[in-house]
């Protein structure tokens, strides 16, 4: 893409009102407009990178055999009473509207009953099961405090998951490769390294469920870290699962984390609150087990803005970046020689920003760094008559002067 087409300007400073890094940063660079707390859009460059981390989520649920699809924004209270949640002492997040005829109705905050009804129609026999649904869906939240920036939206995107099964084990096996999935989705994100499998409170079945918890100083929540035993605690249930795997407190480490992503076993119980049964090969009903599985998709992006940017802007892993490479020509004997390499690379699906504005080098420079794209080549007359590229790693701050073809071995 050329920057000329783009409409997003770079800021020098980012609004007032904006406290959180990765806010300032997003909106500074042009990725994301603030609405209001808590709610932002997202603009083209901010757009590609949401949609590198659905891809890379969305490869990841296909390995475990998942069904994409969308479900509805608006809810039915009936659906909801079934399981008190529709209580706002229960769930103080609803946001809450009436159609014309009067009708209450809520904005998805979560989709677990109604994708439980909505599978009334679908789940009858044994035949039928396992099954898992996911989506890529905007939650709606009226969250108290939305201070984090992307990190806690009152509007935010979520992958949200849904597994059925006949029995606890093949929950359980599910549950597990879930897990398994998780990480790798973590490790693709650049970010698997500060992530943690996290033991918290409330699983319905079991007696916790799983978070997946970031190290990042502007993380909401606290848990307690054995980093050679791979033991990570949310402080909500510290006692108690210190008392279940036998280990003192004095042995962990408190560290601020980010919540990016969290598993539940509900085993029967939601199915048997809103009667989903199905069939067995006994000719019997029986209850079914569910999982329920999201990851904060637009807190990610978040998290990973804050975690890898550094003095001069973003810093994005390549799986992820807007584009892969920034596009600077100084001089008009560059230009001509940007073009055509500008032309050479899209051709060869390498991802390409090129900075073909009337502005000064300086200000590309900076430019590039603040929006974080990975590689900057740099072409002027010095380097046409080396008969070289230069080029500069973001993250590194590395440059090297490279020939067209190892260039393009380079960025392959
Ligand atoms: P939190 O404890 O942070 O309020 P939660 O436990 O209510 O989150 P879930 O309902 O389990 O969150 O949602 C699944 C995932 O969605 C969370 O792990 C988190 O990554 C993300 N998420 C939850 N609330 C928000 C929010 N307000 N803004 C952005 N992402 C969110
Ligand atoms: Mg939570």
């Amino acid at each position: 893409m050329r920057i000329s087409e783009l409409f997003t300007k770079t800021l020098r400073d980012a609004p007032s009102d904006e406290v959180a890094k990765n806010a300032q940063l997003l909106i500074r660079a042009g990725f994301v407009y603030k609405e209001m707390a808590g709610v932002y859009a997202y603009l083209p460059l901010g757009l590609k990178v949401l949609e590198n981390i659905k891809r890379i989520v969305r490869e990841e649920m296909s390995t475990i055999h998942s069904n994409e699809l969308i479900m509805t924004a608006l809810q039915r209270k009936e659906i909801w009473e079934k399981t008190t949640r529709w209580n706002d002492d229960v769930v103080d997040v609803w946001f809450k509207t009436r159609l014309k005829d009067d009708t209450e109705v809520g904005l998805g905050w979560s989709h677990e009953e109604p994708i439980v009804e909505m599978m009334k129609q679908y789940i009858h026999s044994y035949k039928d099961l396992p099954v898992s649904l996911y989506q890529f869906q905007t939650k709606m939240r009226n969250e108290l405090r939305a201070k984090s920036g992307i990190m806690r939206g009152r509007e935010f995107v979520m992958k949200d998951m849904y597994s059925f099964h006949a029995t606890a084990e093949d929950l359980e096996n599910y549950y597990n490769e879930t897990i398994e999935a998780y990480k790798r989705v973590y490790d693709r994100l650049g970010i698997g390294d500060d992530t943690y499998v996290t033991f918290a409170s409330g699983g319905a079945f079991t007696k916790f469920s799983h978070e997946f918890q970031t190290i990042t100083d502007a993380g909401e929540d606290v848990i307690f870290l054995h980093r050679a035993k791979n033991i990570a605690i949310n402080e909500e249930v510290i006692d108690d699962a210190l008392k279940e795997l036998g280990i003192e407190r004095s042995e962990l480490e408190q560290v601020k984390t980010a919540e990016v992503g969290n598993i539940f076993n509900f085993g029967t119980q939601k199915t048997d609150e809103m009667d989903l049964f199905y069939t067995g090969e006994d000719g019997e009903q029986h209850s079914l087990y569910i999982g329920s599985y999201g990851i904060g998709i637009t807190r990610v992006m978040g998290v990973i803005a804050e975690k890898l940017s550094d003095d001069k802007g973003l810093v994005w892993p390549e799986s992820i970046a807007p584009a892969k490479v920034y596009l600077v020509a100084i001089g008009d004997a560059a230009s001509a020689q940007a073009d055509e390499l500008y032309n050479q690379l899209s051709d060869a699906n390498i991802e390409v920003l090129y900075d073909d504005r009337d502005e000064r080098p300086g200000q590309k420079f900076a430019d590039s760094e603040l929006m974080g794209i990975p590689y900057r080549v740099t072409i002027s007359d010095r380097t046409i008559e080396a008969g070289k590229y230069e080029l500069t790693s973001r993250r590194s701050g590395e440059t090297n002067l490279l020939t067209h073809d190892e260039l393009l071995a380079k960025l392959s």
